[in-house]
């Protein structure tokens, strides 16, 4: 069997993946790194194991928003670690959905960890790390020019899709969706989708089985929060997700 695809240069280069050109213009490949870092880098670790872990959890969630009707740049696992994506402009927003209060909206809002919000909180963040990822306002995304009206309105459409088809899955399988991050980016046929990944360390998950406010908790927090078990609680995620998904499709 021929390679469906020549893996070419490298694209790009972020804290938790790299991103590489094909010979196939339609086709880019991504790998997921072990590297885990927190706090906009300050903090790093090498994690054994939770590069393959999130690209797993990842491929089978975009799998499940795409049957749901929500457009992702997914197309296929390739290997353990790799994902084979189309190409997309990314908007450098960084678009988080909280469905209970929980990191920096508690350090700059007077609202206590663990309140529940409803409807679900819509934030959106610059995305650049000279910058700290700050919060924007209507003003200052307008003022930016990254997105028209018409586009705005499809980030956010698309994003609280993503949270009611998240949310109730992860539900399914004992897991709170606390809050999360997704970016999004235009394909060449100017389509917005759902990009990047979506894994523990883009969610916050805790375990709805466990009462324990740090022992529930089964993502990046584990790490941030020097907490231990960080490899060990994204594998929990991955088991439950592969038990509650089918397997996701290798691509070629
Ligand atoms: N998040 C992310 N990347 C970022 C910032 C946040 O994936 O650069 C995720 C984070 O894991 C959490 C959600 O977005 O699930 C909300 O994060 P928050 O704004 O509370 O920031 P943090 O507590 O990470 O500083």
């Amino acid at each position: 069997m021929t390679a469906a695809y020549t893996l070419g240069s490298l694209l790009y280069e972020g804290k938790a993946k790299r991103v590489f050109q094909t010979d196939r213009p339609e086709l880019v490949a991504v790998e997921f790194k072990d590297d885990a870092t927190a706090f906009n880098a300050l903090k790093k670790a090498q994690l054994a194991g939770k590069g393959e872990l999130n690209c797993q959890i990842s491929a089978r969630l975009f799998e499940l928003l795409e049957r749901e009707g929500v457009p992702t740049h997914y197309l296929g696992l390739q290997g353990r670690s790799w994902q084979v994506v189309k190409p997309v402009s990314i908007v450098p927003v960084e678009v988080v959905i909280r469905n209970v209060a929980a990191g920096s909206l508690c350090k700059q809002m007077p609202i206590a960890a663990g309140t529940p919000l409803e409807p679900p909180l819509l934030d959106l963040y610059y995305k650049d790390d000279a910058y700290g990822d700050p919060l924007l306002t209507d003003a200052r995304l307008a003022r930016l020019g990254l997105l028209n009206a018409d586009q705005r309105a499809e980030l956010e459409r698309l994003a609280f899709r993503v949270n009611a088809v998240l949310r109730a899955f992860f539900a399914a399988i004992g897991l709170q969706l606390v809050d999360f991050k997704i970016e999004l980016g235009f394909t060449a046929a100017g389509e917005l989708v759902v990009a990047d990944e979506i894994s523990p360390d883009t969610c916050r998950l805790w375990d709805l089985q466990v009462a324990d406010a740090s022992d529930r908790i089964l993502d990046k927090d584990r790490f941030r929060q020097d907490l231990g078990g960080v490899v060990e609680a994204y594998g929990e995620v991955l088991k439950r997700v592969q038990g509650a998904c089918p397997e996701p499709r290798i691509y070629g």
